[in-house]
């Protein structure tokens, strides 16, 4: 596929899942925009990319945790009607149980997964709902909805990006934007060693190269899914899940406690 689509911004674009994404989207005919922290890492992507691809890439080298790098990225969401897509991907993760944890670091890692996440979407959203157009794929994880698997201040912001990307999805589907949630399970990236945990000693059954990881979530975006669980083998087991949510939602409120409470 060659034809133009217009600007996807990915964050996390450096390396792993975000630089697989910047590969296969700009196949697919987008130009980029590529943000992270690592500038030679970035540029070496951008070179290739170019190389292979013909796509415009453009390098935007900043720290998502950093206040005034982020402004400069919402300012260019803002700012950049040329933008149709933003993947926000950059995230870090850790495994370590709280009481072993540095809450500081736990700290950076909300600001990173959830702050910067939600800054970024909230800078996008305007926009796209002017030109009633664009799509917005949030990665999560499965951690999302398996918090016990690894630190649970992970799968918490985990769980948010899935909770604020189901309240997107219901705010902005009408209104011709996709949003998109992919949560991958185990995946071979950089994203474990820098957690201080080894890809190794996890079952090889159950770690999916990142090469299949993206190429499955961009066939779940191409399907319209709302939500790609990239290893889940049958999808009637998400649909019974999210069934099971909604059918929650006639009885969350009521004016009296329920009748188990002694009321
Ligand atoms: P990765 O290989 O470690 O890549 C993380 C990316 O985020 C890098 O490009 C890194 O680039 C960027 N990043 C980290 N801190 C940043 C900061 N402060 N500001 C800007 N960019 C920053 O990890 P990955 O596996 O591809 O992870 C991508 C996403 O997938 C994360 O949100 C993660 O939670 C999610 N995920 C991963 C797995 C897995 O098993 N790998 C499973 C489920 C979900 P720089 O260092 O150059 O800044």
């Amino acid at each position: 596929m060659s034809n133009h689509r217009g600007t996807a911004l990915i964050t996390g674009a450096s390396t792993g899942i975000g630089a697989t994404y910047a590969d296969r989207l700009a196949r697919r005919g987008y130009d980029l925009i590529l943000v992270a922290r690592n500038r030679e890492r970035l540029d070496a992507l951008a070179r290739r990319i170019t190389n292979e691809t013909q796509r415009s890439v453009e390098v935007l080298t900043a720290d998502l945790n950093n206040r005034a790098d982020l402004q400069r990225v919402e300012d260019k969401l803002r700012a950049d009607a040329s933008i149709t897509m933003l993947v926000n991907n950059a995230g870090v993760a850790s495994v370590t149980p709280l009481a072993n944890s540095d809450v500081a670091q736990m700290q950076s890692m909300i600001e990173l997964n959830v702050t910067a996440l939600t800054r970024l979407t909230a800078a996008v959203t305007p926009g796209f709902v002017a030109r009633g157009s664009g799509a917005i794929i949030n990665i999560s994880s499965i951690a999302a909805v398996a918090p016990e698997l690894l630190n649970g201040v992970y799968g918490g912001t985990k769980a948010f990006v899935l909770a604020f990307s189901q309240s997107l999805h219901h705010e902005l589907g009408g209104q011709g934007i996709r949003v998109h949630v992919v949560l991958p399970g185990a995946t071979a990236t950089d994203l474990w060693s820098n957690a201080g945990a080894s890809l190794e000693v996890l079952p090889k059954e159950i770690v999916m190269t990142v090469d299949d990881m993206v190429d499955a979530a961009i066939a779940g975006f191409d399907a319209g899914e709302f939500a790609t669980v990239p290893a889940l083998p049958d999808i009637a087991d998400w649909e019974a899940f999210e069934s099971a949510r909604l059918a929650l939602k006639p009885n969350l409120s009521h004016a009296k406690p329920a009748a188990r409470y002694g009321f």
